[in-house]
């Protein structure tokens, strides 16, 4: 069921439902600045196991703790580096997420058996109210399936999940649009595990030195070396990347994503922001449009180049890894 939520006054009878399913061990969708989350109790692993379960999600792939502050977070884990009270100064509450010695009470299957645990605090007003009225840090992915696309309206997720969870907080589209950068702090330089809603300049400007894991090929040109990036973040249609005008595929229905090309021919076009925020904020929701236009193909347009849309980039060339 789908509650609506004002992140204006987040509270009432459908936050104080919600904050008990968790605390009973129950799985709850919400909103987050980043994209909507499957949460359960971050403390009951037979509570995270079934957000596994829901999403169909490896037990190889860890979960991110949602909690409400920089004190919550130091609960969880064995260090507090200095780089660690930094980050969380600069940044939170917001769409970073930092990687950290756990305690020993965080679950295995929070950490998928990792020594490290990934923590946030979110800045949703929604998120943050019900994690203060379950008073329990809140484990939660994305609430989709497995390798589907994310969502970013309550309504993608009863699309995606269905049954599958019993409640969902509508709590309006979400504002980043994109997961959080994800940021080990465990070595001795701090390295981004995935780009997101906080940039690397932004990072760097803050922190000094900072590495990328380049496990993935960023570039969309790269694609040419399929096995290099996990197929992820994908629509069910064919995403194909095009620098340049686009050639109409061949295919019945097609679809496109362009910021200044034409579309000649597509069934359904989608004109997207020219700036990387925007065109973050935009891009599920303009995935999943295509889909629900019923779509077999998608041509994107690929927009910039710069640092700036590195998080962008990843999306889109994970999206158009052959599965
Ligand atoms: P999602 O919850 O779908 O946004 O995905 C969470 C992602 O956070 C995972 O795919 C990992 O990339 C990262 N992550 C979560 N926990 C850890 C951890 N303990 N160590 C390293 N990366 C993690
Ligand atoms: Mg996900």
């Amino acid at each position: 069921m789908i509650r609506v939520v004002d992140p204006a006054s987040p509270a009432g009878p459908a936050l104080d439902e919600a904050a008990a399913l968790i605390r009973a061990g129950g799985l709850v969708a919400f909103p987050t600045e980043t994209v909507y989350g499957l949460g359960a109790n971050a403390l009951d692993a037979a509570a995270v196991q079934a957000i596994y379960a829901a999403k169909g999600r490896p037990p190889t792939n860890p979960v991110i703790v949602h909690v409400h502050d920089a004190h919550e977070a130091r609960a969880l884990v064995r260090q507090w580096p200095d780089v660690a009270a930094t980050c969380a100064q600069a940044w939170w509450p917001g769409p970073l997420t930092l990687v950290l010695p756990r305690e020993s009470g965080v679950p295995d299957v929070v950490t998928a058996g990792l020594d490290a645990v990934a923590v946030r605090v979110p800045s949703h007003p929604v998120a943050r109210a019900l994690i203060a009225a379950a008073e329990r840090p809140i484990a939660a992915p994305s609430a989709n399936r497995s390798n589907q696309l994310s969502p970013t309206t309550a309504a993608h997720v009863a699309q995606g999940l269905g049954r599958r969870v019993g409640l969902i907080l509508d709590g309006g589209p979400c504002a980043v649009g994109l997961e959080s950068t994800v940021l080990d702090l465990t070595g001795p330089v701090p390295t981004v595990l995935r780009p997101g809603g906080v940039t690397l300049d932004a990072l760097r400007a803050v922190l000094g030195a900072v590495r990328v894991r380049e496990a993935r090929v960023h570039d969309a040109e790269a694609r040419v070396s399929p096995g290099m990036m996990a197929r992820h973040y994908a629509p069910r249609a064919r995403v194909v990347l095009v620098r340049g005008p686009l050639m109409p595929p061949d295919a019945a229905r097609w679809g496109a994503l362009v910021v200044g090309a034409e579309a000649p021919g597509a069934a359904h076009v989608e004109r997207m922001p020219a700036d990387p925020a925007g065109y973050g904020r935009a891009l599920y929701a303009a995935l999943h449009a295509v889909d629900d236009a019923g779509c077999t193909v998608v041509l994107v347009e690929l927009p910039g180049d710069g640092e700036a849309w590195r998080a962008v980039r990843d999306r889109l060339a994970r999206a158009a890894t052959p599965a």
